[in-house]
């Protein structure tokens, strides 16, 4: 007995171990990436005060740990064999204002009403990643904003300044990296609080209901799969005859674009009894559109770190550029190492995705594929708003799955702006808002995000498509 439990052990060690060895890259270490070009970074006025708070932000706690991180890339590893589903959701860009238990309760609400959707109807894990806890640096189009004859450097989010039009508010400050990290700390020890409290559990769906949305067009949908999902725990625990645990829980991941690379540097940590380094300021870190240059200081940034990474991929990347990244970031090839989050627009995915899948299976390389269907698929209205609409966004989920399909590769996730208030932002879904509902609840400082209903209506789609 006591000889099998340890077989037993063994066994469950060696699964639990990476998958696969991969050497540490000799050649870096985490300021290596000093010696590159950084694009999207602040001038910092005071080059002293930030080097200060570099040095009081490395001693500061980790948010996350490796364990967690390790724990992700399996399951990105599973993922990638498609075992798995991936739901990577959250606001464009956090606010210092909105950390605040009503949004961040709601917005975890959405995603376990969404991952419950695609749990039921894809009969597949999933594995749920918000964008929050960190996702506080934006990339801009310029760096200087100009009204009348006043120009002052572009609000680049609440890590680095604030988006009033003043010289005082526009000027970076790193003093505002300390209070950021200190913010995703509080949102990340209360979305662990809940999960641990039994918010997450399956048997009680209820404690995700939102208020506001008594007469969702999506309601009886969603509560005929509730129901569903209920009977079939009642029915395991009969024929188990045990209260099923395991369903108290869900593990939740956090992601940010990790462009701020003062900070990102400052909470990358070596960590007792394991290899690497590891940064602890998140589990999933990922580079934008924007700095993924393969000569640029992201890519060498991210190159030397043990989490699992994801590069968002637009419709300007080549399959040559791509299959370098993919070189350079994950050069062992190790399975759940890497992600490509295409975002192509609705207009030109037909176009550009087939040669890019097709370039990474040619070369063998392991890679999960996530679609973002917002940020190739924004416009701007008549009225002067910022959106998208909701048929671009339906249509570029729907084209990418049938062209991975053809092609005989996987699309393993999807990632999307959400939020779980009751905001106008883009265009279109159940309740059909048009451009003139855009001007009644439009909150968002950067991008359009999709509110409740259209969040819940894209996981419903997703299983329309893809589930049985
Ligand atoms: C974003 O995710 O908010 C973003 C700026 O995306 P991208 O880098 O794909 O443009
Ligand atoms: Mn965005």
């Amino acid at each position: 007995m006591i000889k099998n439990r340890v077989a037993e052990a063994i066994a469950m060690s060696a699964t639990e171990r990476p998958l696969q060895s991969v050497s540490v890259p000799s050649d870096w270490a985490p300021g290596t990436w000093r010696a590159r070009t950084a694009l999207q970074q602040p001038t910092y006025p005071d080059a002293v005060a930030l080097a200060g708070v570099q040095d009081e932000l490395s001693q500061l706690p980790p948010l996350v740990t490796s364990w967690e991180i390790l724990a992700l890339k399996k399951q990105i590893a599973e993922a990638q064999e498609g075992k798995r589903f991936v739901l990577q959701g959250g606001d464009c860009a956090e606010s210092f204002t909105d950390c605040e238990s009503g949004l961040i309760s709601n917005r975890l609400k959405v995603l376990l009403q969404m991952s419950l959707v695609l749990v039921h109807g894809l009969r597949l894990p999933v594995v749920r990643v918000g964008r929050f806890a960190g996702q506080y640096a934006k990339p801009r189009s310029t760096d200087t904003e100009t009204k009348g004859d006043v120009t002052l450097p572009s609000y680049r989010g609440d890590f680095i300044n604030q988006p009033d039009f003043t010289v005082e508010a526009r000027t970076p400050d790193p003093r505002r990296m300390v209070k950021g990290h200190a913010r995703s700390a509080m949102t990340m020890n209360f979305v662990r609080a809940l999960i641990d409290g039994g918010f997450a559990d399956l048997h009680h769906p209820e404690y995700w209901d939102l208020d506001w949305v008594g007469h969702s067009p999506l309601s009886e949908d969603y509560r005929r799969m509730v129901a569903a999902v209920g009977d079939a725990v009642k029915f395991m625990e009969t024929i188990s005859g045990e209260f099923l645990h395991n369903l108290n829980r869900a593990d939740f991941y956090t992601s940010h674009e990790a462009l701020l690379l003062p900070y990102e540097e400052a909470l990358t940590r070596q960590v007792p009894r394991q290899w690497g380094w590891f940064n602890l300021s998140t589990h999933f870190p990922w580079i934008g559109m924007r700095t993924a240059e393969l000569d640029g200081a992201h890519v060498e940034y991210f190159r030397g770190l043990r989490n699992p990474v994801a590069v968002k991929v637009g419709p300007s990347v080549t399959p040559e550029q791509l299959l370098k990244l993919a070189d350079t970031l994950n050069p062992d090839n190790e399975p759940g190492r890497l992600t490509f989050i295409q975002r192509m627009g609705a207009g030109k995915v037909e176009e550009k995705l087939p040669a890019l899948v097709q370039a990474v299976q040619r070369e063998g390389k392991r890679v999960l594929w996530i679609c973002d269907p917002m940020h190739g698929n924004t416009e701007s209205t008549s009225n002067g708003f910022k959106t998208r609409r909701f048929d671009n966004i339906r249509s570029e989920l729907d084209r990418s799955f049938d062209i991975h399909a053809a092609l005989g590769s996987r699309l393993g996730g999807v990632h999307l702006e959400l939020t779980g208030e009751n905001v106008t932002e883009c265009l279109g879904g159940a309740r059909e808002l048009t451009e003139t509902d855009l001007e009644r609840a439009y909150r968002s400082t950067v991008d359009p995000r999709l509110n409740y209903e259209q969040s819940l209506e894209i996981a419903m789609l997703i299983v329309r498509k893809q589930g049985q």
